[in-house]
């Protein structure tokens, strides 16, 4: 078992020392190699995916991230900016489903900014297709057009087979839990996901047990807020992904509480917060490492089939939540203000190994 650890930019490093603590405490530090990556990939090597960073993630069982990015880095060409890292490894490792999920915490209940009776119980999982569709679509670009005016140019695009590799994961997710799935698109005016709904309602046959429903992306983002618990899991293309999974996060509170598993068809994965690099609050001891922690709980779950590991981590954060400790993202009237370092230690006190 190896687990490549690229903490990246900004809070990456502080949250990613936290969740191996956590490693360290089931004794597996010595399965743990560590890599430059985003902004840190270009300071060490001149290139947000070091080629030895990719090495060491191809050769390893599962790779734990922390965030990439900083302001400092906008003005790079668009091929050495941190985030592009990001989507070359997600690439080159073949990570085409990121599953989200989105779990209210009951003592977490007043972080968010819906009725507690909207979110109370809220359990959901967004499965994201995370290499394909308008992000990678070719042609794309800035042109200059035939009125000799500047036009800027994405192609949003799926192939069946990418739309019935990411549908198999969705219903096999779905089967796991409550067996409902909703697919959300935009059949009505766009062509690709026309042909997603389609080959989603061909690949459903395979899986009679799940209950297969389609909604619309507009109606889905307008659900989400009015009856987010009508849904137990979603599956979307990647832009469509993007924007539901960062809009149902603040349904639970933070941003900062929000794991993220990106998996390979072998069920290889990447795992990493939600979140971004943060820069606001970096190097100041604020940032939430629960995402982090909760993420390398995913990755006991799907990568190493450790059910158990999953649940001892996932109990430790509902234990340090239940005694009133949280970050500043989370904290409320009456709890305790505690730093990410702090947070980390909780948690590890709390594992009952
Ligand atoms: P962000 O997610 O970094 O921050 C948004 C807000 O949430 C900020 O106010 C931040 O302080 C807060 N926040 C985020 N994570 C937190 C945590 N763990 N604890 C407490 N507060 C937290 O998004 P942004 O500000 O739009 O982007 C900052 C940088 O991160 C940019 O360079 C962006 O490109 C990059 N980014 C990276 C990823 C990634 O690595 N997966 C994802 C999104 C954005």
């Amino acid at each position: 078992m190896k687990i490549a650890v690229l903490p990246g930019d900004g809070i990456g490093p502080e949250i990613i020392k936290q969740a191996v603590k956590v490693l360290k405490a089931f004794g597996l530090e010595n399965i743990l190699e560590y890599a430059p990556i985003g902004g840190a990939g270009f300071e060490a090597f001149k290139d947000p995916l070091p080629k030895s960073t990719l090495e060491l993630a191809i050769a390893a069982d599962a790779v734990l991230l922390g965030a990439v990015g900083h302001w400092k880095y906008d003005k790079l060409p668009r091929d050495m900016r941190p985030e592009r890292g990001l989507l070359r490894i997600r690439q080159s490792l073949n990570l085409f489903a990121n599953l989200r999920p989105a779990i209210m915490f009951s003592e977490l209940i007043h972080a968010s900014s819906l009725k507690a009776e909207v979110v109370s119980g809220l359990d959901i999982l967004i499965v994201r297709e995370l290499t394909g569709d308008i992000y990678f679509g070719e042609p794309r670009g800035i042109v200059t057009n035939q009125k000799n005016e500047r036009e800027g140019i994405n192609t949003m695009r799926y192939s069946e087979s990418e739309i019935k590799r990411i549908a198999h994961v969705a219903f096999k997710t779905a089967l796991k839990r409550s067996k409902k799935l909703c697919s959300v698109d935009k059949a009505n005016v766009l062509e690709t996901t026309e042909l997603w709904r389609e080959v989603f309602i061909e690949t459903g046959k395979e899986y009679p047990e799940v209950e297969l429903s389609h909604m619309y992306v507009d109606n889905a983002a307008m659900q989400l807020v009015k009856n987010p618990k009508q849904f137990d899991v979603i599956v979307t293309g990647n832009i469509f992904g993007d924007i539901l999974s960062d809009q149902a996060s603040m349904l639970t509170g933070s941003i900062g509480m929000l794991p993220s598993a990106s998996l390979d068809a072998n069920n290889k994965g990447m795992y990493e917060p939600s979140h971004g690099s943060a820069p606001d609050i970096a190097g100041q001891d604020k940032a939430n490492p629960l995402a982090t922690i909760l993420s390398l709980a995913m990755m006991f779950k799907y990568t190493f089939n450790d059910q158990e590991k999953f649940n001892l981590i996932e109990n430790a954060v509902k234990s340090v939540l239940r005694e009133g400790f949280r970050t500043e993202d989370i904290s409320s009237e009456g709890t305790n203000l505690i730093g990410c370092e702090e947070m980390g230690d909780k948690v590890i006190e709390r594992l009952e190994i």
